[in-house]
């Protein structure tokens, strides 16, 4: 015979272990706070609500000249800022640790040179990393310093560049690198990289200040700015907003 008991004990025994545990309500998992901040998305190529605006096309008030405090010597002009060449790069006047970023790029429509000398620019994260900008459509260089590639470190998975002369995008996911008391290394750096929407950086582990020479090492700092490369190519960029993490 079947008692009430022997049928539950039985029961109990085909199930599996974790169920003996399980919590008995769906309330006992759910998790209320913290609430999660509301952020208006902008609508069309517009910034977030909560985004620091880095450039909107009207002025260069957010940026320096990185030789010393001086106003940016780029080029201004519909809406966009220009490499303004050999008057050297361009940082923000912020700094910033963990963030992610938008930023928007153009290579001249009118092609010319060939590799590293077409349509290079870069995004130095934190001053020293460098997302690389370059005219890598149809145009042969070293897989680790194409469009996309975190310079010298680490190729992008894919191609994902448009044409000459087209405006590109690229979204950023930055984890800064943190340090030890002693100047050794706590966590390396760690980027995420869209280029028009298409992944070509996946959480990747950055190994270093990037060098054009050598292997990247790293140097203990905190937040820094966010610089943009004068290579000698009249590179463009508009719409860049950035939110802290
Ligand atoms: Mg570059």
């Amino acid at each position: 015979m079947y008692t009430v008991k022997s049928i539950l004990l039985s029961s109990a025994l085909l199930l599996p272990a974790y169920a003996l545990f399980a919590q008995t309500k769906p309330e006992d998992t759910e998790v209320w706070t913290p609430v999660p901040a509301v952020v208006t998305p902008g609508v069309g190529t517009a910034p977030p609500s909560d985004a620091i605006v880095l450039f909107n096309g009207s002025n260069l008030d957010q940026w320096v000249s990185d030789k010393g405090d001086r106003p940016a010597p780029w080029t201004l002009q519909d809406g966009a800022m220009t490499v303004a060449k050999g008057k050297g790069a361009i940082k923000t006047k912020a700094s910033f640790e963990d963030f992610q970023l938008h930023i928007e790029f153009r290579t001249p429509s009118v092609v010319k040179g060939e590799g590293q000398g077409r349509g290079n620019s870069g995004i130095f994260l934190q001053e020293q990393y460098e997302l690389q900008v370059l005219d890598s459509y149809e145009n042969k260089t070293y897989s680790n310093g194409q469009a996309g590639s975190i310079y010298k470190q680490s190729i992008p998975l894919v191609n994902a560049c448009r044409k000459p002369g087209e405006w590109q995008t690229y979204d950023v996911i930055w984890t800064a690198p943190r340090f030890n008391n002693d100047g050794s290394v706590q966590s390396p750096a760690r980027i995420t990289v869209l280029q028009n929407g298409i992944l070509v950086q996946n959480n990747t582990e950055i190994k270093g200040k990037t060098q054009y020479i050598g292997k990247p090492y790293y140097t203990k700092h905190g937040a820094l700015p966010l610089m943009l490369q004068d290579h000698g190519d009249l590179v463009s960029f508009r719409n860049i907003w950035i939110r802290k993490l």
